[in-house]
């Protein structure tokens, strides 16, 4: 799904409530201190933190704001990576570990402090549970709020079971969950909107329907689009799973993988208060897995399903049909009205992919399909480094990534055969 053509049907853009003003084309010559290629998260958030420090700044998007991963996405925001600190604490030691920790919690308090301060209407809630399918999960889910809690002084996780879990996720199919309270969710496409109107109220000038086709790097540098050309000091690159050979150093650290959604009709609040009384957002603890909550307007937004050929797997929507009538007898029968996917970029050990090339060009990535809060930091660490305090930037830098094995031609046969393994793992 790597064109920038419109999306599929999304409930998010059925339900958009931020108008985030005029984005015309790119025409003619411009100069700016700083372009940003991407309008997602990572894009909007390095847009807005760097005109707040006084640059002048371009933003380029391929489709409209939010057309990739940002606005399709599951929505569910939370600390940490996608992989286990333990990734981190073996690639960079503990210390470094714990200060990766401490970054992505604040990622999660920005994306709070700016949904708050710049008013943006994207059904923030707060409550997570991370729902063990099978025993062996039970387990881990232990050791992970145990170690969280002795290496990373992290106490927001309580092991629920029986009538305390059923309480806030009304099913029997879950052994145990943990709660996590510093988590939550929100709309994901309002919320992309709502940085993006915050970036241009703060003078970024942005450009939809602008696809990047060419960098010329240097100093300064020079962003190419179809109708105009950008030259800039430094250039941003926040283009993840759907850059399509832009930098081509970047490709191969990265995999393309789309994931799947469907929203439901609303549901009336007896049946909402017989799914998710508190309106937590779940996931499970399959490799592959499932994920959920409501919307704003009581919908179930339910994610799962996985493909790497670009290409929807057959018979999804029934297959989540099932599920949620599995999971939820009270929702038999109710009408799947939306469903659509979107593209997040993987690296080979899940953790993000921050980096710079020819010492202007900044890019963040990967973020595994846990980029929700991340990207917003990801944007802000960016800024920072631009104007000199490179620290915090370098702490994620600093995690070493290796390309995908088998080349061009067998990369994506390899990454399936492994997901096959992990998938039939998941049903032992
Ligand atoms: C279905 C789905 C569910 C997900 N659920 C969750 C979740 O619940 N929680 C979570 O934490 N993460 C989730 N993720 C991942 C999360 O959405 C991403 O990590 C995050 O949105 C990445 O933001 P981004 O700005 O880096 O990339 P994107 O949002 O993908 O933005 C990249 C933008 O760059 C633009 N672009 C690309 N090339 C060019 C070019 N040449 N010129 C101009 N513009 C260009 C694209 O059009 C796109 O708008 C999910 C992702 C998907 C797809």
């Amino acid at each position: 799904m790597t064109d920038h053509a419109a999306p599929p049907s999304s409930w998010y853009r059925d339900s958009i409530a931020v108008d985030p003003g005029p984005c015309l084309p790119l025409e003619g010559e411009v100069r700016a201190d700083v372009c940003v290629v991407g309008g997602g998260i990572t894009g909007c958030s390095a847009a807005l933190e760097l005109a707040e420090r006084g640059y002048s700044v371009v933003l380029l998007e391929a489709g409209e704001i939010g057309h990739g991963a940002s606005g399709r996405s599951g929505g569910q925001i939370l600390p940490g990576l996608g992989t286990d600190m333990a990734t981190v604490e073996r690639a960079l030691g503990q210390e470094a570990a714990r200060d990766i920790w401490r970054l992505s919690r604040e990622a999660v308090a920005l994306t709070a402090e700016r949904v708050e301060r710049h008013a943006i209407p994207c059904d923030l809630e707060w409550g997570y549970l991370h729902a063990a399918v099978k025993e062996r999960h039970v387990r881990e889910l232990a050791e992970y709020r145990d170690r969280m809690a002795r290496d990373y002084d992290y106490h927001e996780l309580e092991m629920l079971e029986g009538e305390a879990l059923r309480e806030r996720v009304v099913t029997d199919a879950y052994p145990a969950a943990l709660y996590e309270s510093a988590a939550g969710h929100l709309h994901p496409l309002n919320y992309t909107l709502g940085l993006a109107r915050a970036a241009r109220d703060a003078g970024v000038s942005i450009h939809q329907h602008s696809v990047a086709v060419a960098i010329e790097r240097g100093q300064p540098a020079c962003v190419r689009t179809a109708t105009g050309r950008v030259t800039a000091d430094f250039v941003v690159l926040g283009t993840n799973a759907y850059q399509a050979g832009l930098v081509p150093e970047l490709s191969g650290r990265v995999m393309r993988a789309a994931n799947y959604m469907i929203a439901t009709a609303p549901l009336s609040e007896s049946q909402a208060a017989r799914v998710l009384p508190h309106n937590d957002a779940l996931s499970d603890a399959n490799f592959v897995l499932d994920y959920y909550r409501l919307s704003g307007d009581r919908r179930l937004i339910y994610g799962g399903e996985v493909s790497y050929d670009g290409r929807e797997p057959r018979g999804i929507q029934a297959r989540m049909d099932a599920k949620i009538a599995r999971l939820f007898p009270v929702l038999e029968g109710i009408p799947i009205e939306y469903r659509w996917g979107g593209d997040v970029a993987i690296t080979l050990n899940r953790a993000p992919d921050f980096g710079r090339l020819g010492g202007n060009l900044y890019y963040a990535q990967g973020y595994s399909g846990h980029g929700m809060a991340l990207a917003g930091l990801a944007g802000r660490l960016m800024a920072e480094a631009i104007a000199g305090q490179a620290e915090r930037f370098d702490a994620f830098a600093a995690m070493p990534h290796r390309h995908f094995p088998g080349g061009s031609l067998l990369r994506t046969p390899l990454l399936v055969l492994a997901t096959t393994f992990y998938k039939l793992r998941d049903r032992l």
